[in-house]
């Protein structure tokens, strides 16, 4: 007999709904989040108009018999805290089992749901929290849960609803969502009656995000190994070097399996990423974070999006541990399967003539080693608005050739590959002092080594506006932006020395006295120890006055003078930025590399060929320290389409 009567307290869910449920996407959240708990296989979301006009899930999960379909839709009736270890499980998770008698209450409302061996199923109509029927059905197993016009009885809330197509790409953005974490089940979704996604179910995980995200972006991503740190385990897919968005769309992490967004994670990203972000730009991640329930709170945000951690710190730290492991291998194997070594040490690498003119003469430029076949990349499509531009998308084919073209490839030990430092411009080399740091463990570097067959080569062509190296590769143009690959050399070549116990420098003839305002010796007193273990020695000399003694080595700066006070400049107006005065030695060191490179400088080609040598033997090649592309490739498709001698598309 169905127990039929009025919901007792509809205004008090009125008044919550808008909390729990604030837009389409929000209800696609809760019943898509619930249709999963009950074990569904197969979910379709069918919305209308955004989803404002009608929002209709079906799952094939365990359905639900009369009594409990009655009672899920009271206001605190939830099935899943019944079991102590759901408790623990789930409860964290704001599962207060308000979001079926919310939405019910803002919408008019159906149910239907039947247990598997059930002879018949269960209808429920609520009409803006009023009950309005109970009968019997005769559905599938499986539970189906359809809200028409929401907000209709609530005008304040349906106002801050935008337009059809805002909601509705909430709504499918929230099913990706959902869909990337939970490979295994099958979804659908239409909008207006016409297929928008359809996402088999699959056991692989990147098999999903390519369904999602398309081959191309897909093939272009990095395996996270499953690494546990402070008990947080983290694992699943990012985006290599060069590969960002300008709006966080693409940046997913999930927690135990829900999507969840959190400071201290995109905290730990960035720091993860370093260098090789650009600013301003979001990376691209499907980041599966997996951690002691208790050691979160989810309830922060009404609708579990955001968590807050105990230990924010511990998250950070092993976010960013676990995604710079990944990019530092990415810049040593290929796609992540086959071990492939870094370029060969000088000492290996077979001499090019050096030819005094760039213009009669062409050079073969050995970069790196390959005997592998180069597979060929499809033109970047074009992408969604709200991408980084085309060009970072180049650079990624780029260091995908590359990496290609490093596969199987070879060279001596790694360990060969830094060459010492500031031999010829540091006649008075000397390593400043370094306290040795905690830095993370290294993997041992002689693991990587195999042997070498004959090196692909770059033929370099030219230069442009002095600044862009032009160089024919197997595929087409390549432009090096010279600055760039500069900055990254110089940069790394810090980082080394920082890392094998300080960075050698070369005395000044004469000391370099730097006045300053009073703000910006306070900057510089806070960062002394940082800047000697870069090789600046400074010292205060006086109110507002420091004595520059040596700089670092690899630096050539014909004037010291004049280079302390671009790096001072920039110090300055980084500080100005950040809430304290002492600053990370990876930003001094990138303001001292960008420094370190004057503008319109012509190099000679063997000058080039070293930078490129160099380049190719940093960790990270195919970015500047500020995140910047070094290398861009035009392929010869892209030209040929161009020129008309090929189709376009
Ligand atoms: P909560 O998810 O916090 O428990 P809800 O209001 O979302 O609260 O759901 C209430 C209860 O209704 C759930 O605990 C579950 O028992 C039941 N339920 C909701 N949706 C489904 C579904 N698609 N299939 C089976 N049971 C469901
Ligand atoms: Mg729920």
């Amino acid at each position: 007999m169905a127990k039929i009567r009025i919901l007792p307290d509809a205004l008090a869910s009125q008044v919550a709904a808008g909390e729990v449920v604030e837009r389409p996407a929000a209800l696609v959240r809760e019943l898509v989040e619930n249709s999963l708990d009950a074990g569904a296989r197969h979910i379709e979301v069918h919305a209308q108009r955004g989803g404002i006009a009608m929002i209709r899930i079906v799952d094939d999960g365990s359905g639900m018999d009369r009594e409990d379909a009655m009672l899920c839709l009271e206001r605190h009736a939830t099935s899943k805290i019944r079991t102590k270890e759901d408790l623990g499980a789930i409860h964290t998770f704001g599962f207060r089992g308000e979001a079926l008698p919310s939405i019910a209450s803002v919408s008019r409302f159906r149910l239907a749901t039947r247990e598997k061996e059930a002879l018949v199923g269960t209808e429920i109509e609520v009409n803006g929290g009023k009950l309005v029927a109970v009968r019997d059905s005769g559905g599938a197993p499986g539970t189906v849960i359809e809200a028409r016009s929401l907000f209709f009885n609530v005008p304040a809330r349906r106002k801050f609803l935008r337009t059809e197509n805002t909601e509705f790409a909430h709504v499918e953005q929230q099913l990706r969502l959902h869909a990337i974490a939970n490979p295994q089940v099958a979804f659908t979704l239409t909008h207006n009656g016409e297929l928008v996604l359809h996402l088999p179910a699959t056991r692989d995980m990147l098999e999903r995000i390519r369904g999602l995200v398309g081959d191309e972006l897909a093939s272009r991503l990095l395996k996270v190994e499953e690494t546990t740190v402070h008990g947080i385990t983290v694992s699943g897919y990012i985006g290599g070097p060069g590969m960002s968005r300008s709006n966080r769309q693409m940046q997913t992490t999930y927690l135990n399996g829900r999507p969840i967004e959190s400071a201290s994670i995109s905290y730990g990203l960035r720091e993860g990423y370093h260098t090789a972000l650009m600013k301003g730009q979001h990376p691209v991640t499907f980041l599966f974070i997996q951690m002691d329930a208790q050691a979160f709170d989810v309830n922060v945000h009404p609708a579990k999006k955001e968590v807050r951690f105990h230990d924010g710190h511990a998250v950070r730290d092993a976010i960013s541990r676990a995604v710079s492991h990944t990019l530092e291998n990415a810049a040593k194997l290929p796609s992540g399967h086959t071990p492939a070594a870094r370029p060969a040490p000088a000492a290996t690498v077979p001499r090019t003539p050096v030819v005094p003119d760039s213009r009669q003469e062409q050079f073969a430029m050995p970069v790196a080693a390959s005997s592998a076949p180069l597979r060929d990349i499809p033109a970047a499509r074009p992408q969604p608005a709200g991408d980084a531009p085309a060009v970072s998308h180049r650079v990624a084919d780029v260091l995908e050739r590359i990496a290609a073209a490093r596969h199987a490839a070879a060279t001596a030990p790694v360990q060969a590959a830094p060459e010492p430092e500031a031999e010829a411009e540091a006649p008075q080399a000397t390593a400043t002092a370094a306290e040795t740091d905690e830095e993370e463990p290294q993997e041992p570097k002689a693991a990587r080594e195999t042997e070498s067959p004959a090196p692909p080569e770059y033929r370099i062509i030219g230069v442009l506006h002095k600044l862009y190296v032009l160089m024919e590769s197997k595929e087409g143009l390549v432009l090096m932006d010279q600055h760039a690959a500069h900055e990254r050399v110089n940069f790394e070549k810090f980082r080394r020395s920082i890392e094998s116990g300080g960075v050698p420098c070369q005395r000044l003839l004469l000391p370099v006295t730097l006045q300053t305002t009073p703000r910006d010796a306070d900057l510089l007193r806070q960062n002394l120890p940082s800047l000697n273990r870069l090789g600046i020695e400074i010292e205060p000399f006086g109110p507002n006055i420091f004595k520059v003694e040596t700089l670092p080595a690899f630096l050539k700066a014909d004037d010291p003078a004049a280079w302390l006070d671009q790096v001072m400049e920039e110090l300055s107006s980084l500080s100005a930025k950040s809430s304290s005065l002492r600053l990370s030695e990876d930003a001094i060191a990138t303001i001292a590399c960008r420094a370190s490179v004057k503008s319109n400088d012509v190099l000679s080609i063997p000058e080039f060929q070293a930078l490129l040598k160099d380049l190719f033997a940093c960790e990270m090649p195919y970015c500047c320290p500020h995140g910047r592309p070094t290398l861009v490739q035009i392929s010869t498709n892209e030209l040929e389409r161009k020129f008309g001698r090929r189709a376009p598309g």
